[in-house]
């Protein structure tokens, strides 16, 4: 008899905290517990008791052309034909430095490193050494990995389980971390008004991603951009999920604001791990060997990971007007979601950037954590539920989004529509 879930996470339990090896995983807000995946190929991913699922998770972002794409999967083996890895440069990685530096007119120099965490840890780190500052400021919600200095206030898995911080994290160290509400101006000029000359920098989800979608108000960054410059704070953008997501590029693509320091990860890997920052030239020197700021990595810049995003890169940029493509048949599922909701009376917010999209269980319009914390998550939950059980796998969290790729066909709409009807008539 061929294993179930059930039989998999019993086990997992046994060997691996809470049976996942990250907690986004794990079905803790939404009640049961995770299917585990035997494959994914497209829009689609089969558990290992062969149930098939339309995936709006995507593996958190990377997947933007769909899982197991052939020109992605050749590219890893045919690296992988020739060596996993080396511990000494390779043309792939200049290849790739080439692309984002092309891609981003606000990135001069770039550093490849192995996940989104440790690009924004050594952008952290970075920014300390250049301004001698040693405070930085986020905004509640947003959230750039697990190192210490940003597990204050942080979405993701850390909005889902109600964690305001992390046990573990020095509170010497935490105290260097300030917050302020996102799209909040007054907030914002308070905090700099008061720890101003202090802050090495500001860094920012630009559309925050990990409280749920949440769109930046008009001017906002751009006020973020202009406060920061006058006070020599540098601006760093964590585009780890909206680069290449929300457009060729990112967000700063989009807006024309350049910040001095970007995080990317998740599509420049292609499903890989993988992460990277750069920025102003002036400011990557400061980086060994270059400069005195230390930052390694024995597998950073992997030769499988570099295939497997460029594979991924090419394609994009071989198909940029798809973006629209993609932005188009979104905004149709939103809308039409919008609409099964709206005629059984059950109130949402649906945000949405690009493919990127979550349904707030609330009537209030959802502009920062505070704003999204007020959902029903029970509904959530309910609703999640109702989805998986007709096949369609939603993020396990009312404070995460929703991705769709290049690969979801209108029968992967219709068949999520259908899902969406049968649930909601039942509740
Ligand atoms: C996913 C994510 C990270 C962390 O990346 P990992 O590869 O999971 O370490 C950082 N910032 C943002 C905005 C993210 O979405």
């Amino acid at each position: 008899m061929a294993w179930t879930s059930e039989d998999w996470f019993n086990l997992a339990c046994e060997l691996i905290p809470g049976g996942v090896n990250s907690p986004v995983r794990a079905y803790r807000s939404v009640g049961g517990m995770p299917f585990f995946v035997e494959q994914a190929a497209g829009s689609r991913i089969r558990d290992v008791e062969g149930k098939e699922y339309v995936d709006y998770v995507g593996s958190w972002g990377p997947m933007i052309l769909g899982h197991a794409h052939p020109a992605v999967v050749t590219a890893i083996a045919e690296a992988a034909a020739r060596g996993t890895s080396y511990g000494a440069p390779t043309p792939g990685e200049v290849e790739m430095a080439m692309l984002l530096v092309e891609t981003f007119p606000s990135i001069e120099k770039v550093r490849l490193v192995s996940s989104g965490t440790e690009a924004v840890m050594s952008a952290i780190r970075l920014a300390r050494g250049f301004t001698g500052r040693e405070k930085i400021l986020k905004f509640e919600g947003c959230y750039h990995g697990h190192a210490d200095s940003l597990l204050v206030k942080a979405g993701s898995g850390v909005a889902t389980f109600g964690i305001p911080g992390s046990p573990g994290v020095p509170k010497e160290l935490a105290a260097l971390t300030i917050t302020v509400p996102f799209n909040n101006q007054v907030a914002l000029e308070a905090a700099l008004a008061a720890h101003g000359d202090e802050l090495a920098c500001v860094i920012v989800e630009p559309v925050p991603g990990n409280m749920g979608v949440v769109l930046p108000k008009p001017g906002f960054l751009e006020t973020l951009r202009e406060a920061t410059r006058e006070r020599a704070i540098l601006l760093i953008f964590d585009e780890v999920i909206s680069g290449f997501r929300v457009a060729w590029g990112g967000w700063q693509t989009v807006t024309d604001i350049a910040p001095d320091l970007t995080c990317l990860g998740k599509i420049i890997g292609g499903g890989l791990p993988v992460g990277a920052f750069g920025g102003r030239a002036d400011i990557m020197d400061h980086l060994a060997p270059a400069g005195p700021v230390y930052q390694a990595g024995t597998l950073s810049g992997n030769p499988l990971a570099m295939a497997a995003g460029l594979a991924t890169l090419r394609i994009l940029q071989e198909n940029a007007e798809h973006y629209e493509s993609l932005d188009r048949k979104t905004f149709s599922l939103c809308f039409d979601l919008k609409t099964l909701f709206d005629e059984k009376g059950i109130p949402v917010t649906i945000n949405r950037s690009g493919s990127l999209f979550t349904v707030f269980f609330t009537a209030n319009p959802v502009t920062d954590f505070a704003m999204a914390a007020k959902s029903d998550t029970e509904a959530y939950a309910r609703w999640f539920r109702g989805m998986l059980e007709r096949g369609i796998s939603l993020p396990p969290s009312q404070f995460e989004a929703c991705f769709v790729s290049f690969a979801h066909t209108d029968e992967d709409f219709e068949r999520t529509l259908t899902a969406c009807r049968e649930t909601l008539a039942a509740w």
